[in-house]
């Protein structure tokens, strides 16, 4: 391996560092703040003393350029509007007021204004608040936070370099204000924001950064000749200006394309690369553009967004291949270490043999400290880190979690047959027709009812121990009793048992199938202070016993009509955990495929009739760049015909999507073979119905007519009016009538009076439809 002169030494660096700190005490002290019990002084307080916690652990594990600027109360996107004086008209006057609580006004909304729209980060789990720019916005700069972090970490003797959102990818975020034209382009703006950004560079130089990082993930996605001209420009203009620090253009989540060689023209003194995952294409683009002379490449090849330990051997052989290209490499994750919950030494109920497999934020900052000093000192320099590395890598290849004989030869005995309902759908619509006799626009929800407080109580005294898990069974029967009795009252058509027993549609799976670990203290950052405890899914996966089917046979049991199986598909159980990193991800989906298959063949057993395979997970996970797609839309609907391909007939596979936009995978949407889907379709009134038609969509779809994101209950006029617009682009005989989705999030009045008016809808439309009844129906 190459080495450099000492005076060349690589650098060890992140991107950002996860906020909530180890006991989760930014979440306290926001929330605090919010109920009035924490002061402005206190909440300012708590983030700074977290922020010093955090660089100090940075450099004492040997990271020697830390970020600045990556904190935040709530969401850096929402702290770069700000950076740009971008605030929406509506919460001027709150901001105005009190820039704190104006800040939380933008994130959360108040009684009277509205929040920004908030969205995913990329394919990832993070959420943040979407910029609304319009043909009227004026930046000013605002670059009091970044200064203040910036001053915050030279104080305590490091070398800061102050991470900001780039201007392109921030414009690109952006959507349109309300009232703009709606084919307002954000990026339009960029020559009005460049000069914020200029003024906040230089005031950022000024203070003391030697550097500053610009990210650009947006441009890892396909981008036009527009948008990456865009690129150039700002870049140019950027470089250009005659104060300012030394720039680093930052990206990550996937390979940079079109844009690297943009970016390598441009005249910017370094730019950080991602080197894992799908981004990996990046190493022979960066030849074929002929490297980065004259640049410092920082080389993001230790995985930023998954919990396993690197193989370090192998990334110091790709920054080895990077020496010769740049003029000096430096070290990174892939991306900023948000992502990844903060330490994997807090997991003390995990088995000690799983532990050195693991490495959380923490771990991967001194994963990255090694590869710098072996990439400075040669590999013999870090023998010892190497070759504990190996044993751990080895210890996890070889462990009997990861590789299970009979779920590899379960696996690899699939036939393309398994994954394909036997008869066509015609016939399977007879079927059940015949089996189910529901009338025309038959209702239904999507599965869960309100989780109560009592719920989440009950599972909060079985955890303490205060009642064992017979106890708790009971209050969940009681739970579906409830949640039957009211569906039977209110004249739904196909009942569910209200999901009460369920934390979390992944975890609890999850807790109940063999190769996936559980964490404590694993939390990452949804959004805001919202924290989840992904699963990790380590090793072959495989089901000991049925999950649900107690459940759903319980609600049976109290009822004539038909009780749905509720259970979550393979791509969701991938997307919402921490998945393995040593296979394909469509084999991982493969054997969650399986374990779940035999679960909806134990729920047929058990005589239900009705059987959905939730998948709201499917198109978030759509690859960044639409080249990738085909091959994840392949596996992803094979894992969910492969779970659902093996019914009868006469059993109704029903799935669920969550979201109103889901045109560029509608083909995939009609590759399910599902018999019924429900989708999201209030908002957009009933939109997404006359996509379907459009596509041709040849089975029974239910676009939900109430919108459970809000505590508002719909009118039955209102549905109706939802109602008579799907009958313009589905036939009564394929239209269902449901919520958008499940209702655990609201509470047992609105929901009771909002199926109510959808039960009303459902049956004033059928009145007005012609009076031919489905054969057998029960009107
Ligand atoms: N069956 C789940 C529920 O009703 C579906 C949730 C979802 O789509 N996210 O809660
Ligand atoms: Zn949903």
């Amino acid at each position: 391996m190459t080495t450099k002169p000492a005076d060349a030494a690589a650098r060890a660096t992140v991107y950002g560092y996860p906020r909530q700190g180890p006991d989760r005490e930014l979440k306290k002290a926001v929330e605090g703040y919010w109920k009035g019990r924490v002061t402005a002084g206190a909440l300012r307080g708590t983030a700074a003393e977290l922020r010093r916690a955090n660089w100090r652990q940075l450099a004492g594990a040997g990271i020697d350029e830390v970020p600045t600027g990556d904190f935040s109360l709530y969401d850096h996107v929402l702290d770069t509007s700000v950076m740009v004086g971008a605030i929406p008209a509506r919460h001027r006057a709150a901001v105005a007021a009190d820039p704190l609580d104006g800040y939380f006004a933008m994130a959360r909304g108040t009684r009277d204004v509205a929040p920004l729209e908030m969205t995913k980060w990329f394919d990832t789990n993070y959420h943040y608040l979407v910029p609304e720019l319009g043909p009227d916005t004026v930046f000013a700069p605002d670059p009091v936070k970044q200064l203040v972090e910036l001053a915050e970490a030279l104080a305590l003797g490091l070398t800061p370099r102050p991470v900001l959102v780039g201007p392109v990818t921030y414009l690109l975020l952006a959507k349109p204000a309300p009232g703009a034209p709606a084919d307002f382009e954000p990026l339009s703006l960029l020559d009005r924001l460049l000069p914020v950004y200029a003024a906040v560079l230089a005031g950022l130089r000024a203070a003391g950064a030697e550097w500053v990082q610009l990210d650009e993930p947006a441009l890892v996605q396909d981008r036009d000749a527009a948008e990456l001209d865009a690129a150039a420009r700002a870049y140019h203009m950027l470089g250009s200006l005659a104060e300012r620090p030394k720039l680093l253009v930052a990206s990550y989540f996937d390979r940079l394309g079109e844009a690297l060689p943009v970016l390598a023209e441009a005249p910017v003194e370094g730019l950080a690369l991602d080197f894992t995952g799908p981004a990996a294409g990046n190493l022979d683009d960066l030849a074929a553009v002929g490297g980065l002379p004259g640049k410092r490449l920082v080389a993001g090849v230790v995985d930023g967004r998954n919990i396993w330990a690197a193989d370090l051997r192998k990334a110091l052989a790709t920054l080895g291949t990077l020496l010769g290209p740049a003029d000096r490499v430096d070290v990174a994750a892939s991306c900023s270490l948000l992502h990844v919950p903060l330490d994997a030494t807090a997991e003390t109920d995990l088995d000690p043999q799983v532990l050195p497999w693991l490495a959380f934020a923490r771990q991967k900052t001194a994963e990255i400290a090694t590869l710098a000093a072996g990439l400075s000192r040669g590999a013999e320099a870090v023998a010892g880190e190497l070759a504990a590395n190996r044993a751990a890598l080895d210890s996890r290849a070889a462990s009997p979690l990861t590789r299970d004989p009979a779920v590899r030869a379960r696996t690899a005995a699939v036939t393309d047959a398994d994954a394909r309902r036997a008869q066509p759908y015609a016939e399977r619509a007879a079927a059940q027709r015949a089996r189910l006799r529901l009338p025309l626009l038959p209702t239904t929800t999507i599965g869960s009812f309100p989780q109560t407080g009592d719920l989440r109580a009950a599972r909060a005294d079985l955890r303490a121990g205060r009642i064992d898990t017979a106890g708790y069974e009971e209050r969940m029967r009681d739970a579906v009793r409830e949640v039957i009795a009211f569906q039977e009252r209110t004249g739904l058509d196909v009942l569910v048992h209200g999901e009460p027993e369920r934390n979390d549609m992944v975890q609890y799976f999850a807790e109940q199938l063999t190769g996936y670990l559980a964490t404590r203290h694993g939390w990452v950052q949804s959004y805001g202070t919202r924290y989840v405890r992904p699963p990790i899914l380590a090793g072959d996966i495989s089901r000991p016993g049925p999950m649900t089917v107690r459940w759903t046979s319980y609600a049976q049991s109290l009822t004539d009509r038909p009780v749905k199986g509720m259970l979550t598909g393979p791509v969701t159980m991938l997307a919402w955990s921490f998945v393995r990193d040593d296979q394909p991800l469509g084999d991982t989906a493969r054997q969650v495929a399986l374990a779940l298959r035999d679960e909806v063949e134990d729920l047929e057993a058990a005589g239900t009739a009705v059987i959905q395979v939730d998948e709201p997970a499917l198109r978030e996970t759509l690859p960044l760049r639409t080249a990738d797609r085909p091959a994840y839309l392949a596996w992803a609907t094979g894992a969910f015909r492969l779970t659902t391909g093996g019914v009868r007939a006469d059993t109704q596979v029903h799935t669920h999507m969550c979201y109103a936009e889901f045109g560029d995978i509608v083909q995939a949407i009609d590759d399910l073979d599902a018999d019924v889907i429900s989708l999201e379709a209030a908002r957009s009134h009933m939109q997404v119905a006359h996509e379907l038609a459009a596509h041709g969509y040849p089975r029974e779809a239910g676009p939900g007519v109430y919108d459970i994101h809000s505590p508002r209950v719909p009118g039955a006029d209102e549905a109706a009016r939802l109602l008579r617009t799907g009958l313009e682009a589905i036939p009564a005989e394929r239209l269902w009538v449901n919520p958008d989705c499940g209702l655990k999030t609201r509470g047992w009045p609105e929901a009771r009076a909002s199926l109510e008016n959808l039960v009303a809808a459902a049956r004033a439309v059928r009145a007005e439809l012609d009076d031919r009844p489905a054969p057998g129906a029960r009107r």
